[in-house]
């Protein structure tokens, strides 16, 4: 059965481009009715962090990427390893090299020097007929693979198509250095084989290691799984993607106010395409998801769109839903969520307008407190004819026997007639003096929720 991995390195947060490789390998998985696995490579001590892991752990989790196995962790299989390396050296397909870091610069400068490229001329290599020299006591030698020397090494990609290297481009790679710990594109080759992987997903930075990896997997008489490398991710602007567009760590979208769903069907759509279906539940992703139409050139990130997709889910979403994220959302701001009327009641009134949790929290807020408009919006809005008006409408608001969106309603109009005023002359003013900004949805509605002592107490103040 189909077996995909997805393998960050967990030297920072969960970026946009690890989340697509990692929802396409989840999907592909899904989709076939496999296993997802997922193994952190934290080989290189020095850039590996547990907080990058957490942070790896909780983007998956919000993007709801559940792993059937693992994780698994690179550094808890170094007894593995060495056993894979003391096998090949038994059987000959690695040995030890013991030139020395500095031999190893002299070699490769007189290459230069010939106009040659670099590369490791096979000094310690056995092969048959030749002596090798005398191991040298005091070095601690490093193993090599034992590539071999001709034909081609070929596969054929299930994005890229076919790709193949000459097997003389490639050096006899170190699979232990001196210390004995393995080196990363051997600890890839044990764990793929040993879990069993059969479809490799992942970014095409990593084309230049596949025919090394499918070479020490036949050495080792396994089965070379197929490959998919996906293509980079661009930025709005087309370059490639970095830290300078924003919000590439997962969890900022989170925090900038996008729903995971949204998120989610925003990168199936990055590099792959159903037809011109643009909106789609993970279910039906998940039914869709192939290989063969992942687009092979790069893929160019789109704000707009995903903020067109935001603004969908956030229509789509259940409102007790989005209340529970407002209110977290405004207690973060220090504000309290229950100051203001029902958070159900007001989300329904904005959800239809908000792109983001955000910009839905930024609507709520104004009913939890008081704004204090600038001084030209107030001298702009509330005028001396405006007053009297609001002034009169006050009056019928505190009679009205009733407080909902036809009695407000009622109120205004008569309002209108009273001082021969058009809707806007009433309406703006109102909106600024109680919501502090002269647009809001339909202001009858948005009274009736307010409630009629916020309403009142808010006005009073310009009265
Ligand atoms: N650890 C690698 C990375 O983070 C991925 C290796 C792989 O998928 O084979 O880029």
């Amino acid at each position: 059965s189909v077996r995909t991995r997805f393998a960050p390195s967990p030297t920072g947060f969960l970026h946009i481009g690890g989340a697509r490789t990692a929802l396409f390998c989840w999907a592909y998985a899904r989709r076939h009715g496999g296993q997802f696995i997922l193994r952190v490579e934290d080989t290189d001590l020095e850039r590996s962090t547990p907080e990058a892991v957490q942070a790896i752990l909780d983007g998956m989790h919000w993007l709801g990427l559940d792993a059937d196995e693992g994780p698994f962790y690179q550094t808890q299989r170094f007894d593995r390893y060495r056993e894979v390396i003391a096998q090949m050296l038994e059987a000959g397909t690695a040995y030890h090299c013991y030139a020395t870091p500095d031999e190893l610069d002299a070699m490769r400068e007189a290459q230069r020097e010939r106009g040659e490229k670099p590369r490791y001329d096979g000094r310690w290599r056995p092969e048959p007929g030749k002596t090798l020299p005398n191991p040298p006591a005091v070095v601690k030698p490093v193993v090599r693979f034992r590539n071999p020397r001709d034909g081609v090494v070929a596969w054929d990609d299930l994005v890229k198509g076919r790709i193949e290297f000459s097997n003389a481009e490639l050096d006899d790679l170190v699979i232990a250095r001196g210390d004995g710990t393995p080196t990363y594109n051997f600890c890839v080759v044990v764990d793929d084989l040993d879990m069993r992987i059969t479809h490799v997903i992942r970014g095409d930075d990593h084309v230049n290691n596949t025919p090394r990896q499918i070479n020490i997997l036949r050495a080792l008489g396994a089965e070379v799984p197929q490959y998919a490398h996906l293509s980079m991710i661009l930025g709005d602007d087309g370059t490639k993607l970095s830290k300078r567009h924003g919000a590439v760590s997962v969890m900022q979208y989170d925090e900038e106010g996008y729903l995971p769903d949204a998120v989610v069907n925003y990168l199936a759509r990055l590099g792959w395409s159903h037809g011109d279906e643009e909106i789609f539940s993970r279910a039906q992703f998940v039914e869709w998801f192939d290989l063969d139409h992942i687009t092979p050139s790069a893929a160019q990130f789109n704000t707009e769109k995903l903020n067109w997709l935001n603004a969908h889910y956030i229509k789509q979403a259940d409102v007790a839903y989005l209340a529970s994220e407002v209110a977290s959302r405004l207690a973060r701001r220090g504000i309290d969520p229950e100051a203001g009327p029902e958070l159900e009641a007001v989300v329904a009134l904005y959800r239809e307008r908000s792109s983001t949790l955000n910009e839905l929290t930024d609507a709520v807020e104004l009913f939890c407190i008081e704004a204090h408009p600038a001084p030209d919006v107030i001298e702009k809005h509330l005028t001396e004819p405006a007053r009297a008006a609001l002034n009169s409408l006050a009056g019928r608001f505190e009679a009205s026997a009733e407080w909902n969106a036809e009695t407000v309603s009622g109120a205004i109009k008569a309002t209108m007639a009273d001082h021969g005023l058009k809707m806007p002359q009433v309406a703006i003013p109102l909106r600024v003096a109680t919501l502090g900004v002269p647009q809001t949805p339909a202001i009858d509605a948005v009274l009736a929720v307010l409630g009629r002592e916020r309403t009142l107490a808010r006005m009073r103040r310009y009265l």
